[in-house]
C-alpha cells in the first residue's frame, strides 16, 4: 500500500514517466497494473476507486491509495482528525459521534486505537517536524496527552508545508493529510509506530 495524492491525473502521469518509486526494493519504479476495488469513504464525494501498480523489477503489486482515506477505514482523515480535535476538548465519544454524523461506536473504536499510543503518536510527529522542518518550535506539553498529540500533527503539517510549500506532491498539506501521509495511512491500524515511508 502505498498513500499518494488525492489528484489522480497526476497520480496517473507519475505512474506513466517512472516517477514512482516501489516501496518493496531499493531501485525499483512502479508501473499501472489495474485498479483495487472501487470503495466509499464517508466525507469524501464520489466512490474511490485506487490504482494498482506493480513493480517493474520485484513485481510485486501495490494499491494507490488516495491521501484523504486511511487503511481499511471507511471514513476520510478529515473525520477522524476532526474527532481527534474533539476529544483533545475534552469531549466524550458519543457527544463527537453525534456531533460529525458518525456511530457512536464507530468513534470508540478510533479513540480507543489511539489511546494506548497517544505519547508515541506525539513522539513520531514530533520527530516528523524536527527532521523536516527548520528551526521548528516544538509546542510545550499542556498536561493532555489528546491535546499534545492534535498539536504534534499540526506542527509536523506546518513543517512540511513550511520546507516545501504548501502544496507538495500531495497536495496542499493540511493536518489530516499529514496525518495519513507520514503513517503511510497506517494511523489507526493495529502495529504502531508504522514501518518509515517515503512521502
Ligand atoms: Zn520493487
Amino acid at each position: 500500500m502505498v498513500t499518494v495524492e488525492a489528484d489522480l491525473v497526476h497520480v496517473e502521469s507519475r505512474l506513466a514517466s517512472g516517477q514512482m518509486d516501489c516501496p518493496s526494493c531499493p531501485d525499483g519504479v512502479l508501473a499501472c497494473w489495474g485498479f483495487a476495488r472501487v470503495r466509499r469513504v464517508h466525507g469524501v464525494t464520489g466512490p474511490v476507486r485506487p490504482r494498482r501498480a506493480r513493480c517493474r523489477s520485484c513485481r510485486v503489486t501495490h494499491v494507490l491509495l488516495p491521501v484523504m482515506a486511511l487503511l481499511r477505514r471507511g471514513y476520510g482523515a478529515q473525520t477522524i482528525w476532526n474527532a481527534l480535535v474533539l476529544r483533545s476538548r475534552g469531549w466524550g465519544h458519543r457527544r463527537i459521534a453525534e456531533n460529525l454524523g458518525v456511530p457512536a461506536s464507530t468513534v470508540r473504536g478510533w479513540l480507543r486505537r489511539v489511546t494506548g499510543r497517544v505519547e508515541s503518536m506525539r513522539a513520531w510527529f514530533l520527530q516528523v517536524a524536527v527532521g523536516t522542518g527548520i528551526d521548528v518550535a516544538i509546542p510545550d506539553g499542556s498536561g493532555c496527552g489528546w491535546s499534545d498529540l492534535v498539536a504534534a500533527i499540526a506542527t509536523a503539517a506546518a513543517a512540511i508545508g513550511a520546507r516545501f510549500g504548501p502544496a507538495v506532491v500531495l497536495g496542499v498539506m493540511t493536518p489530516p493529510l499529514v496525518m495519513v501521509a507520514v503513517s503511510g495511512g497506517r494511523l489507526l491500524a493495529p502495529c504502531w509506530p508504522p514501518a518509515a515511508r517515503r512521502i
